[in-house]
């Protein structure tokens, strides 16, 4: 069998931090070259050629669109070089999910393409970075991995990108799957599968967009009032994504100013506050009257990844929006 090449794309994060002292709690994420996880990955043997190439090295709090175009850029030269038979991302974890969410929704599932962070500073006592990085080489070696979609390897688990999102924030078990659970259990021995690939053959469900819209996600709160939403709108929102309380409640006052968005052409999307959990059309709201999208299972921010894609795509009617979270 040939060594499978994975090309390592580095963005920086806590896997590329590092701190002043092995017990304390400050450091700085990125701080590291992807040339030196790559140099004490190989020094582990781990049955792959990596080549790295760094695209950024910052915290992931500070990603937007630029190193999203990168990375999609990358990507799509790997999967299209019958040399590179997969990719790693590692990632800073804050924003992993929505990295992960909108390459899977514009690239295609020719190849693995997993994402990596780390909850610990690579310098740190009891680092989880590199057991995280030999993980995610098993992973992307794998054959099976393909016709998955983006996925994300963290805490032993392999998550599809598109239902994974960071839970807590300091655990080296941070990251929590929903609705499905994890596709499989990873160790540097092992790799096991729970189910054969469910996106085999698919191409990009999205163009990568040219620029992304201006979507905003409003947490509700009791008691607040409209005027945040008139304020988003003054900002020129292009769409706006609830975070609501429960099944995407809010208050009366801002579902009214919500529908007058909705009304004007502005999407607007119900997603819930709430942890995990599905939302559902017309439960305590009623979309149908009032033009808003459910966001069904996902969360706020990767439905506002979503919109963003959707409407940069000139797709803005409540039914064709709601069609693509159903599918999502
Ligand atoms: N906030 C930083 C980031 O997301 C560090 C957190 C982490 O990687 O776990 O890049």
């Amino acid at each position: 069998m040939t060594t499978p090449r994975l090309l390592v794309l580095g963005t920086g994060g806590t896997i590329a931090g590092a701190g002043s002292k092995a017990t304390g709690a400050a450091y700085r994420p990125g701080d590291l070259a992807l040339a030196e996880l790559i140099a004490a990955a190989a020094a582990l043997d781990l049955g792959a050629e990596l080549i790295g190439q760094d695209i950024a090295r910052i915290g992931s709090q500070d990603i937007g669109f630029a190193e999203w175009r990168a990375l999609h850029a990358a990507c799509t030269a790997a999967l299209a070089d019958p040399a590179i038979s997969g990719v790693i991302i590692t990632h800073g974890t804050d924003t992993a999910e929505e990295t992960g969410f909108l390459l899977d929704l514009t690239l295609p599932t020719t190849k693995p393409v997993v994402l990596v962070g780390a909850m610990r500073p690579a310098d740190a006592v009891g680092a989880d970075g590199m057991r995280n990085f030999a993980n995610t080489v098993k992973v992307a070696s794998d054959p099976a991995a393909a016709g998955r979609g983006v996925m994300l390897v963290m805490g032993d688990a392999v998550l599809a990108a598109s239902d994974a999102r960071k839970a807590a924030t300091s655990s080296i078990d941070a990251f929590r799957s929903f609705p499905r659970a994890a596709l499989a259990r990873v160790t540097p021995a092992r790799l096991d599968w729970f189910g054969p690939a469910h996106r085999m053959g698919e191409g990009a469900r999205y163009p990568f967009p040219s620029a992304l819209p201006r979507v905003a996600i409003l947490t509700a709160g009791a008691g607040m009032d409209a005027r945040p939403v008139e304020a988003l709108l003054g900002i020129g929102a292009k769409g706006i994504v609830l975070a609501g309380m429960g099944q995407g409640n809010a208050p009366k006052v801002v579902i009214a100013a919500l529908a007058k968005a909705a009304a004007a052409g502005v999407p607007v999307v119900r997603s819930s506050r709430v942890d995990e959990g599905l939302v559902d059309r017309n439960v305590e709201v009623d979309d149908d009257a009032l033009g808003f999208i459910a966001a069904r299972a996902l969360g706020p921010a990767k439905a506002r990844i979503l919109l963003m894609v959707l409407i940069a795509c000139g797709i803005t009617a409540p039914d064709a929006v709601q069609a693509a979270f159903d599918r999502a």
